[in-house]
């Protein structure tokens, strides 16, 4: 899942990104709205947190320039405390929530799985494969009924593979749904993800299979 944050306050911004990462997110920080809405044209993005008050193109045009691109991602609007024609005005534009500010970044997280669950971009809040079961929503992981542990580069990747069991992954599809954008991430250091999940999974009989030069595919759950 990623999200795009389009913040010029860097110290707001950088929060966000951390307690959004650490819930397994890929995300990017844009501060400036034209390049959050030609990054939108460009990229598939999953859901838009986008404040009002930016440097040129303000937060309610960036809304409206979405929207009247015929993008539909769930966008949640950061507005002033109290500026309650802010509140109305983004809603009319076509976001789907908005925050006032100051915020406590949990509320923000919270308010941001809830709209990725109305959003209906995830195939169901709860996957289960054997005794891995996902809770999508809550991202908690359990391995036969004790919750499993993940980074969240380990998350981001276990998502990729667990949308398509049995299904081939390449490298590059789960670099880009782990990377964030201008990021360098190799092909190695997706393997090194792939062996701490292994390490982690195996003993459970969870198995990932390498296909030499291509990629990974997680095998059907078959018990021993
Ligand atoms: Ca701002």
């Amino acid at each position: 899942m990623r999200i795009l944050i389009v913040e010029d306050d860097a110290a707001l911004a950088n929060g966000l990104r951390r307690i959004l990462e650490s819930e397994g997110y890929a995300v990017d920080v844009m501060p400036k709205g034209e390049q959050a809405v030609a990054a939108a044209q460009r990229e598939h993005v999953d859901l838009m947190i986008v404040d009002v008050g930016l440097p040129g193109m303000d937060g309610f045009e960036v809304v409206r320039r979405l929207r009247a691109a015929g993008q539909a991602l769930p966008v949640l609007v950061l507005t002033a405390r109290d500026a309650l024609d802010d509140r109305v005005h983004g809603l009319d534009l076509g976001a789907d929530d908005y925050m006032p500010k100051p915020f406590a970044l949990p509320e923000l997280a919270a308010r941001v799985r809830a709209l990725i669950r109305r959003s209906g971009a995830q195939t169901g809040p709860r996957i289960v494969h054997g005794p891995l079961v996902v809770d999508t929503v809550a991202r908690r992981a359990f391995l036969h009924g004790e919750p499993l542990l993940l980074a969240a580069r380990e998350w981001a990747v276990l998502e990729v593979l667990l949308a398509r069991v049995e299904k081939i992954v390449s490298k590059d599809a789960i670099i880009q749904a782990v990377a964030n954008w201008g990021e360098e991430l190799s092909p190695n250091a997706i393997e090194v993800y792939v062996s701490r999940l292994r390490a982690k999974l195996e003993p459970a009989g969870v198995r990932i299979r390498t296909v030499r030069g291509f990629g990974y595919m997680l095998e059907d759950y078959k018990a021993a």
